[in-house]
C-alpha cells in the first residue's frame, strides 16, 4: 500500500524560499581586492534572485527549460543566478572558465545555451568565441571589464544591474516536477568529448541536506564557508544550495584565487571553514610559511577533487587547521565520502582514518568490481574499481538538443551503477582508500604501483614542493614510474637522496628509475595535477 504522507516536490525553489527568508540575515561576502568587500543579506541575494528571474522571462522571454549559462567567478551575482534560472523552470550551465577555447564552443553548443551571464573581467575570455556560437541570443555582463570587445556581436547585450533593477521582488515560481532538470556541468573531458551531467531539482536538494550533515560539513548560521571551489566545479561542491538550507554565511574569493589575496581574506573575514582542491592548499601553505597570516579562524576545511597529501594535513595540523578529505566527481554531484574518524580516539589513533577518502553516507551505496566483474569484499585489502549510486549518482549524460541520452559501458554497469574510474579499496568499517585512477596506475609486469602512494610519499620529504607520478613505458616492465618533483626553493635534494628517502617507504620494485625536476606539476582546468601533460612532455622528450 501506499503510505499517506504528502507528495511535495524537492526543489530549488523552496532552497531559495526557505533561505531568503528564515535565513534571511545571512551574508555573502564577495572580495573586491583591497577595497571594503561586498556584502549582501540572504534575503536581498533572494529579492535580486527574483527580481533576475522577471527579468529572464519578460526581456529575454526564458518561458521553459532553456539553458542558460554562466561564465563567472564566485560571487554574490553567480549565487543569485543560482537560485534564479532553476526557480523559474530554466536549467543553469555553469561553464569552466579554465577550459580551453575549444572545449567551451563545443559545451555550449552542446547545451544549446541561450544566453550567457558573464562577469566583465571574462569579456576577454567570451569574446572571441562568440562567431563560433549561434545559439546564445542574449549576454548579460556582471561587474567591471572591457564592454567594447562586446561590439561586433548579434546578440543582445545587457547590464545585469540595469537588467534587474526596478523589477518586482515576487515571482509566480512555477510547481515544478522535482525530477526536472535544474542544472548541468561538463566533465572536463580529459578523454574524448566533456560529457554533460544534468542535475535534478531533487537531487540538488538530497545532496544539500547530504552537505549539511553533521558526517559531512555539518555546518550551521554560526559559521562562515570561504567557498574557493568554483562555483562551475560541481556547484561549488554543493555549497551555494546547502548554505541557503541552513544560513551558513558565504565568503567569496571573486577573481582573487592567488594564495596572498586568499591569505587576506582569511585573517580578515575569519571564515570557520572553506573548500578547495589540494593544490590550493599547497600554494596556501607556501604563501604562509614565507609570510606568516593567522588562518586559526578555520576549524575545518574540505579538501578533495584529488587525493590529499597526507604530509600536508600534518602541515596545516601545525597551524591549527584540520583537513577533512572528501571524495567525489562531476558525476556524484559531488558529495560521496567525507574522512571523519570514528568517535572516541585519540589523536593518534584518528590519523589512520583522517588520511581515508571516509566513508559513504546513506544516499551513497558503493561496491568494489575485480577485473573479471566479480564483487570484492570490504576487507581492507582488496582493490579494484569503485562503483556507486544513490539519488544524487548520475544515471546517464545529456545527449543534446534532440539527441538521446546516453550511458557509455565504461561509465555505467548494466544495472545502471556509475563507474568512477577510481582504484580503491574499502576497510570493514567502511572507510574508502582510493589508491590510483584507474588511468593513472602503474602496471609494472603484472603488478600495480600507486601512483598516489609515491607521490604521498615524495611529498613528505621536508625540500618537496609537490611531486606527480606517472607511468611511462617501459622494454621489460611494461610500464615504469617516472617522478616529477619540484623542490622547494633553495634545494639541494638530488636524485639519489631522493630516492634513498622513498625507499624507506615504499616496496624496493616500486622505486622509481627516470626523474625529473621540474619548475611547476601542470594542472588541469579545476586545479588538480595534469598527469596527461606530464606523460606527453616525457613521450616528446622533454624531461630527460
Ligand atoms: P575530472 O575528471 O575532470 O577531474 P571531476 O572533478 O569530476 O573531474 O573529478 C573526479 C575525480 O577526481 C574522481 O573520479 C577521482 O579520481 C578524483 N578525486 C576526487 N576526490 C578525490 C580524493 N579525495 N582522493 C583522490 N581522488 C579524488
Amino acid at each position: 500500500m501506499l503510505s499517506t504522507m504528502q507528495d511535495v516536490p524537492l526543489t530549488v525553489t523552496r532552497i531559495l524560499q526557505h533561505g531568503m527568508t528564515i535565513h534571511g540575515k545571512s551574508q555573502i561576502t564577495t572580495w573586491t581586492g583591497d577595497a571594503e568587500p561586498q556584502r549582501r543579506s540572504f534575503a536581498e541575494v533572494g529579492s535580486r534572485a527574483t527580481q533576475l528571474a522577471n527579468a529572464l522571462r519578460d526581456e529575454l522571454g526564458v518561458d521553459g527549460d532553456q539553458r542558460i549559462a554562466t561564465l563567472m567567478w564566485n560571487n554574490a551575482e553567480h549565487v543569485e543566478a543560482y537560485f534564479a534560472i532553476p526557480s523559474m523552470g530554466a536549467v543553469l550551465h555553469t561553464l569552466n572558465l579554465r577550459l580551453p577555447a575549444e572545449q567551451l564552443v563545443w559545451i555550449v553548443n552542446h547545451a544549446a545555451d541561450r544566453a550567457v551571464i558573464v562577469n566583465g573581467s571574462l569579456l576577454p575570455l567570451l569574446a572571441p568565441l562568440l562567431p563560433h556560437l549561434p545559439t546564445i541570443e542574449h549576454i548579460v555582463v556582471s561587474g567591471p571589464g572591457n564592454r567594447s570587445l562586446l561590439a561586433e556581436t548579434d546578440a543582445t547585450v545587457h547590464e545585469y544591474e540595469e537588467l534587474i533593477a526596478d523589477r518586482p521582488t515576487t515571482f509566480d515560481w512555477p510547481e515544478l516536477d522535482e525530477r526536472t532538470a535544474a542544472a548541468m556541468c561538463y566533465t572536463s573531458g580529459t578523454t574524448g568529448d566533456p560529457k554533460g551531467v544534468v542535475y535534478s531539482h531533487r537531487s540538488i536538494y538530497l545532496h544539500s541536506m547530504q552537505v549539511n550533515m553533521a558526517e559531512s560539513m555539518g555546518l550551521t548560521e554560526r559559521d562562515t564557508t570561504l567557498v574557493v571551489v568554483p562555483q562551475f566545479h560541481v556547484n561549488a561542491w554543493g555549497l551555494p544550495h546547502a548554505t541557503f538550507m541552513t544560513g551558513i554565511n558565504m565568503l567569496m574569493p571573486d577573481r582573487f584565487l592567488q594564495p596572498g589575496p586568499l591569505a587576506d581574506m582569511i585573517e580578515r573575514e575569519r571564515p570557520s571553514h572553506a573548500a578547495a582542491v589540494p593544490t590550493i592548499w599547497q600554494g596556501l601553505l607556501a604563501e604562509v610559511t614565507a609570510n606568516p597570516r593567522d588562518l586559526t579562524s578555520m576549524s575545518q576545511v574540505t579538501i578533495g577533487g584529488a587525493a590529499c597529501p597526507p604530509a600536508l594535513m600534518e602541515a596545516y595540523d601545525k597551524l591549527g587547521v584540520r583537513l577533512c578529505h572528501a571524495w567525489g566527481m562531476t558525476e556524484t554531484s559531488p558529495l560521496g565520502t567525507m574522512s571523519h574518524p570514528p568517535a572516541g580516539l585519540s589523536a593518534e589513533e584518528e590519523w589512520p582514518y583522517r588520511i581515508t577518502q571516509g566513508r559513504f553516507p546513506t544516499g551513497v551505496e558503493a561496491r568494489l568490481v575485480g577485473p573479471a566483474g566479480e564483487i570484492l569484499p570490504w576487507d581492507g585489502a582488496s582493490a579494484g574499481e569503485l562503483e556507486v549510486r544513490g539519488a544524487w549518482i548520475a544515471g546517464s549524460y545529456y545527449g543534446g538538443a534532440g539527441g538521446e541520452d546516453f550511458k557509455p559501458a565504461d561509465k555505467f554497469s548494466e544495472d545502471g551503477w556509475l563507474k568512477t574510474g577510481d582504484v580503491g579499496l574499502i576497510s570493514p568499517d567502511g572507510y574508502l582508500t582510493l589508491t590510483d585512477r584507474a588511468k593513472d596506475v602503474i602496471k609494472s609486469g603484472g603488478e600495480w604501483i600507486s601512483s598516489v602512494d609515491l607521490e604521498n610519499a615524495l611529498m613528505a620529504h621536508p625540500e618537496v614542493a609537490e611531486a606527480a607520478v606517472v607511468a611511462v613505458p617501459d622494454d621489460k616492465w611494461g610500464e615504469r614510474p617516472l617522478a616529477t618533483v619540484v623542490l622547494k626553493e633553495g634545494s639541494t635534494a638530488d636524485y639519489e637522496s631522493l630516492k634513498a628517502f622513498l625507499a624507506e617507504k615504499v616496496a624496493k620494485w616500486q622505486l622509481p628509475e627516470r626523474w625529473a625536476v621540474i619548475p611547476a606539476v601542470p594542472k588541469t582546468s579545476v586545479g588538480k595535477f595534469d598527469k596527461k601533460v606530464i606523460r606527453k612532455q616525457y613521450a616528446d622528450g622533454e624531461l630527460d
